[in-house]
């Protein structure tokens, strides 16, 4: 399976090249420094009109859900019809991704679990209703999004461990619980929260079944923290959300209907979030790249270019190979996605596992390559570590990706 971004795609590479040098990069320092991001995303999204892009695909799935309602019975599913991507050529969201992670990963941390976890939740789940109230604005960036799953005793075992609980009350539910590490929590608008179903019934905690349910920052008994200090992706806002006795209508269980396996829909957007990794990680690397290959060309010692030394050339090599594996595995999701197919659990993983890996390394080695400059904040590849460093974490750590793996060879 081959695939090569085409003469459109590379333009479309160009003008985002143009809004991340002219924009995103001179507010780099201010947002590492804690100016919350999002005003940046709503001009990027001015920029390049992702609300015309919104309103096509609505215009889609009004057309599917009038003809549904008219006895075509074809055009029921509609969440489906979209694939994937949401309608969008994944290859366009994989060059944003790419761009906005090559300047800074983490105002594309924090723009993609708006846009893509929270939205992608509400766009995959979610009723006609769901989508045009919750995400269509978060498409375009009206209004920001989190996406909460991970809670201070459930992590790597988030589903089992969960303790947030949803009780069934009248016509709705009540919510109750804590999530935290939650990128955007305390500035979003708009919470995609999971919970387990407590019926009172003496089913096991274990056992219930988990779903995800919409709540908004001002709804009562809904509260987030202040922004979490931490190692990086300063550009991305992470906070706790707290549920105490947040009573929501039916229509914020995405979906409206429970599932008998409730489990599903965080899965899909961990297997999103895992193949959805590869850009990332290939625009990270590729800055590394682009820094080392021009500072060891100019830097000298004893009186030559230190891009003479084998033991430099070795770093360079080392990451172009993994710029390479890393843009292969990407272009594998990007073919798979547009035939409307998905990488295997296991593929999915081993993906999420070589990205990450591979990105730390080069960071890391780039810092050591431009020395003491490299452990500077101007020359950005002490960002790049630092925010390198929880992609081996989040969506899943690494040792869980490589039990992932074993399961599968195992099995
Ligand atoms: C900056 C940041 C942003 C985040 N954003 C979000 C977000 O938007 N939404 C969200 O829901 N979550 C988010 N997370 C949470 C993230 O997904 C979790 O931190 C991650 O899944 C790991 O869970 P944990 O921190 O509880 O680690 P733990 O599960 O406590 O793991 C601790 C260590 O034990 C290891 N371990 C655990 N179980 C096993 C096992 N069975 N075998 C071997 N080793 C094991 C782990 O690999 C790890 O090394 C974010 C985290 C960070 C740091």
């Amino acid at each position: 399976m081959t695939f090569q971004f085409s003469q459109e795609h590379e333009m479309v590479r160009q003008m985002l090249r143009r809004w991340t040098t002219e924009r995103l990069e001179p507010k780099v320092d201010d947002i590492e420094d804690g100016e919350p991001p999002y005003e940046l995303m709503r001009d990027l999204s001015r920029t390049f009109g992702l609300s015309a892009m919104a309103d096509s695909t609505f215009a889609r799935l009004e057309k599917k859900a009038q003809a549904a309602d008219a006895g075509d019975g074809d055009s029921k599913d509609d969440s489906k019809d979209l694939g994937a991507s949401g309608g969008v050529d994944p290859a366009l969201n994989a060059i944003l991704s790419m761009e906005l992670a090559r300047v800074c990963p983490g105002f594309m941390l924090a723009f993609g679990a708006s846009m893509g976890l929270a939205g992608g939740a509400i766009m995959r789940r979610g009723t006609l209703a769901q989508k045009q109230r919750w995400g269509r604005p978060l498409l375009c960036f009206d209004r920001i999004g989190a996406w909460g799953m991970t809670e201070p005793g459930a992590g790597s075992d988030a589903f089992r461990a969960m303790r947030t609980v949803a009780v069934p009350d009248g016509d709705g539910y009540v919510l109750n619980g804590q999530k935290t590490f939650i990128t955007n929590a305390p500035y979003a608008d708009i919470l995609v929260v999971y919970a387990k179903i407590d019926r009172r019934d003496g089913t096991a905690s274990a056992d219930r079944a988990i779903e995800a349910f919409v709540v908004e920052r001002d709804d009562p008994g809904v509260s987030v923290s202040a922004p979490m200090r931490k190692m990086g992706m300063h550009a991305s806002p992470t906070g706790e959300i707290f549920l105490e006795d947040c009573r929501v209508p039916a229509d914020r269980l995405l979906g409206m209907t429970e599932r008998a396996s409730g489990r599903a829909g965080g899965r899909d957007v961990f297997h999103a979030e895992r193949t959805g990794m590869a850009p990332m990680c290939a625009g990270i690397i590729q800055r590394c790249l682009e820094l080392c290959v021009d500072y060891a060309k100019d830097r000298t010692t004893w009186g030559k270019s230190i891009a003479e030394y084998q033991l430099v050339q070795d770093k360079l090599a080392r990451m172009f190979m993994h710029f390479q594996n890393v843009e292969a595995l990407m272009f594998k999701q990007i073919a798979l996605t547009r035939e409307r197919r998905s990488m295997s659990p296991a593929e999915a993983s081993a993906t999420k596992l070589y990205c990450a890996r591979a990105t730390t390394e080069c960071t890391l080695e780039a810092i050591q390559l431009l020395g003491g400059n490299g452990y500077m904040r101007e020359y950005r590849v002490e960002m790049l570590m630092r925010d390198a460093k929880l992609l081996q974490i989040g969506g899943g750590t690494d040792e869980i990706q490589i039990i992932n793996i074993a399961r599968h060879l195992l099995r």
